[in-house]
């Protein structure tokens, strides 16, 4: 999916997009886990269902919604279409079987069975910090320094929790099977692929997929299907091309050098779990006094604005805090006027769209998702949904580590797999939130998302 701008239409090819599948077995092959990595903006949940029918069926009951994970590496320059919800099919022009199917094939003939026994190293935070400081910035920093009430002190208590605003940690696994032969890697790294802008029109896998590329290149030379290697681009310069291939190239010299000197050998045991939860209905704990529910959705008058890298509709501007009335009564007309307790669930943000309470029809947005984690050895991969902020991503792991590893003996690494299994926009700190940015806008669940899917347990 583009930018969801009707402007940006696909005319051509600067990369192809891959599915890469991973399985891990345990020597007695009694459980498994899988994990795919598709080039695309997220994976719906009409891609997982479809995929999962013929998984299910092809295998018979091997792999299931609890030991497999469908991740997307996140492009805006991907394409659409296939999706089940009305807003996804709206921005994207409608849905599209070609588009779903080719995705779906290639997720399943991606998934090709090996057994594997893991290794693993996390990152030396130090000279990833040096690699990538000064190419990776953070797209809003004033919504970074709400993470507390007070301005100056949310500067200082940020940068005592974390020197960066972004976030530097790279984790690779390193996959050798039973033979010691090298078999591929999985990395995680906390960026949000956009060097390819709105104005791009050609079908590209972005950063993260230019370093997929260019780590496919080094140990599996000529294997990649169809590549179209006159279309990337080569040599420097001050364009998008230059600017995907730069961030791509640096992500991969950092999982090479992870690659090459991984030590850290894991465990051979796996484990999943996965579970539904409806989204609209969460109570969650903001502090000792406080607790808040999770919304209906809706998209707030920010999610107009688009972002950054991907300037919305004229008249919209991002941080917005009140409604217009032309565009209210367009929305009471589509919509129908939003009820009270949704207006009071989303404050401070101002609806657009009030998606959730739309009765014909097929729905507008998911309100139950999927929430799924897998360990292999000492790595959980959280499945999770949608765009993490910086500091919700950061949340989340320090929640979970402290739940899987309360004392820290166990030397757990845990990793956020964002833009799994199915979309559901953006997803932020409590604090974050009050700032109403356009990405906090596009947050459809509205307060205590992040609180959310922490069940709880997020530390202030
Ligand atoms: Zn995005």
């Amino acid at each position: 999916m583009g930018y969801a701008s009707g402007e940006q239409r696909a005319g051509g090819l600067h990369t192809r997009l891959y599915s890469r599948a991973f399985i891990v077995a345990e020597p007695d092959n009694s459980k498994r886990v899988v994990f795919v990595s598709a080039d695309i903006g997220m994976v719906s949940q009409r891609v997982r269902l479809e995929v999962m029918n013929i998984l299910e069926s092809k295998y018979n009951g091997l792999y299931r919604q609890d030991n497999v994970i469908l991740s997307g590496t996140h492009t805006h320059s991907g394409p659409g279409g296939y999706f089940q919800y009305t807003i996804f099919r709206l921005i994207s022009g409608g849905f599209s079987r070609e588009a779903t199917d080719a995705i779906v094939n290639g997720i399943v003939k991606a998934s090709v069975v090996r057994r594997c026994v893991g290794d693993a190293t996390h990152d030396a935070r130090k000279n990833a910090a040096k690699r990538t400081q000064k190419r990776c910035v953070l797209r809003h920093v004033r919504r970074f320094f709400c993470q507390k009430s007070d301005a100056r002190k949310m500067q200082l208590v940020a940068f005592s929790w974390y020197p960066f605003n972004t976030d530097k940690q790279m984790v690779i696994m390193k996959m050798v099977d039973m033979n010691g032969r090298e078999v591929g890697l999985v990395s995680w790294f906390a960026v949000h692929a956009v060097s390819m802008p709105v104005t791009n029109h050609l079908v590209s896998s972005d950063n993260m997929g230019h370093a997929s590329y260019l780590f496919e290149q080094v140990k599996n030379t000529g294997s990649l299907p169809g590549e179209v290697t006159t279309c990337i681009a080569t040599g420097p310069g001050d364009n998008v091309f230059d600017s995907t291939k730069i961030i791509g190239e640096q992500i991969f010299e950092r999982a090479v050098e992870l690659y090459n000197s991984s030590t850290k050998e894991m465990l051979d045991t796996v484990n999943s779990a996965h579970q539904w939860v409806d989204m609209s209905n969460v109570t969650v704990k903001i502090n000792e006094t406080h607790t808040a529910t999770t919304c209906k959705p809706a998209l707030g008058y920010s999610f107009g604005a688009g972002t950054i890298d991907g300037p919305g509709l004229i008249n919209f501007t991002q941080g917005m805090t009140e409604g217009n009335p032309f565009w209210d009564g367009v929305r009471d007309f589509l919509f129908g006027v939003p009820s009270n307790e949704t207006i009071e669930c989303h404050e401070p943000k101002p609806i657009l769209l009030n998606t959730g309470e739309v009765r014909r029809g097929i729905p507008w947005h998911p309100t139950i998702i999927d929430v799924q984690m897998i360990t292999i050895g000492s790595l959980a991969i959280l499945a999770v949904p949608g765009e993490f902020t910086t500091m919700s991503g950061r949340r989340l792991r320090e929640a979970v580590k402290k739940e899987l590893d309360p004392s820290g003996a166990k030397d757990i690494d845990v990793v956020v797999s964002g833009l799994s299994n199915v979309y559901t926009h953006y997803i932020t700190t409590f604090e974050e939130y009050q700032g109403n940015i356009s990405n906090i806008s596009n947050l459809i669940i509205g307060v205590g998302d992040t609180m959310g899917l922490c069940d709880f347990k997020c530390q202030d």
